[in-house]
């Protein structure tokens, strides 16, 4: 098959482990006979230092003509002064916006093997961990009008929280069907003790449910949510949820599995074409030392393969060989323990593609 890919590398940490997701691609072509063709294009920072916006009209175009995207991250101190309508992740907003890539998946699974690597004790982590966090992607607060304006002598800075019932419904579906291939249990979290959005959402998903019967539904309030993804992670299987909330609470997640160098994600639109990239940021403080852990966008790629091209086996030959190179006792720094091979981001890229 041939496919061609967008990559946005970004800023920091993003060209060291895009790269290596790009290895890894590599080794699934040469295994399965595809044939991949990458075009870069600038994205954040680099892109404002270049053209002085955070993404050109011509990198949106090349984003929207191709079969998938992948991206490393973007911003960096470097960045954060900028005029705000011109920050580095006002061009992931506009390609998430412009693509429809309503549905960010965000799967958290510890690797049984990274266990001692989890801040929390075995008790809470030791039977495994294995969930999904489906978080809307193109709605909600970072998407409403914003100001900042003068009364009466201070600054007053508003944000608007904004969803559209069938905003919420195509979230929910997207979620209800991930359940139904999963263990068939779904926790709706909100805020609807306080929030109007929250209500509406509420709302919307008991009518959802009511057409997913064999899918097990429950609500719960985000702060409890909070709370028990510390107490008692196993409970959760798919959890759905707006835009902030999904973002807070997938990096809070990211914890259970170690480091939040370990997940991978997909945002995906109502066709074939996605986003694929590792939920972190550009680590700055690691940027250009060849010691992140490049596995979330390598799984993110895996996800790309089996979302955006119904790659499946190839998709499977990518987590099986990270799953093998963690077995054999490598490990980057952010996940390093006692005993293990401690390799650099480069490193761990070429031993996930020998194992392909
Ligand atoms: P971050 O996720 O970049 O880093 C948080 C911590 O995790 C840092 O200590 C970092 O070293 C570590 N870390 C992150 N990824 C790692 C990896 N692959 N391997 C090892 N360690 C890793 O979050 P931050 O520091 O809050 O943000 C840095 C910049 O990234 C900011 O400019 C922020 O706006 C931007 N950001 C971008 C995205 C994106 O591009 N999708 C997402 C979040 C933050």
């Amino acid at each position: 098959m041939e496919k061609k890919i967008t990559v946005l590398r970004g800023d920091g940490i993003g060209p060291e482990i895009v790269n290596e997701a790009l290895r890894v691609l590599d080794a699934v072509c040469k295994k399965y006979g595809h044939t991949f063709t990458y075009t870069d294009v600038d994205i954040g920072g680099c892109s404002i230092d270049k053209f002085g916006v955070p993404i050109t009209d011509e990198g949106m175009e090349q984003c929207k003509n191709c079969d998938s995207v992948l991206l490393g991250a973007v911003g960096g101190p470097k960045w954060d002064s900028v005029d705000p309508s011109i920050r580095p992740e006002k061009a992931l907003l506009k390609v998430r916006s412009e693509l429809g890539l309503f549905a960010n998946l965000r799967p958290t699974k510890l690797f049984p093997q990274l266990a001692d690597a989890s801040p929390l004790k075995d008790t809470v982590v030791g039977q495994g961990i294995d969930l999904m966090i489906v978080r809307e992607l193109t709605g909600g607060i970072y998407f409403g009008k914003r100001s900042t304006t003068e009364t009466n002598g201070e600054k007053v800075a508003t944000d608007e929280m904004l969803y559209t019932e069938h905003e919420i419904e195509r979230i929910g579906r997207v979620a209800f069907e991930s359940a139904r291939k999963r263990n068939k249990k779904l926790a709706s979290v909100d805020k609807a003790n306080v929030l109007d959005c929250s209500r509406l959402w509420r709302a919307v998903m008991h009518r959802l449910s009511e057409e997913y019967p064999d899918v097990q539904y429950s609500d719960i309030l985000v702060d409890n949510t909070a709370m028990q993804l510390i107490r008692d992670p196993g409970q959760f299987d798919t959890i759905v949820t707006e835009n902030m909330f999904g973002d807070i609470l997938s990096d809070e997640a990211s914890m259970l599995t170690g480091s939040i160098g370990m997940m991978p994600s997909a945002s995906l639109s109502s066709g074939t074409l996605g986003m694929y990239e590792p939920i972190h940021g550009s680590a700055p403080d690691i940027a250009g030392m060849n010691i992140a852990n490049p596995l979330g966008t390598i799984l993110s790629a895996a996800m790309m393969l089996r979302y955006s091209f119904s790659m499946t086996e190839e998709a499977d030959a990518i987590e099986a060989a990270v799953n093998r190179v963690l077995d054999e006792g490598y490990r980057t720094g952010d996940i390093m323990q006692e005993g293990m091979k401690k390799v650099s981001c480069s490193e761990m890229g070429t031993l996930v593609a020998e194992r392909i």
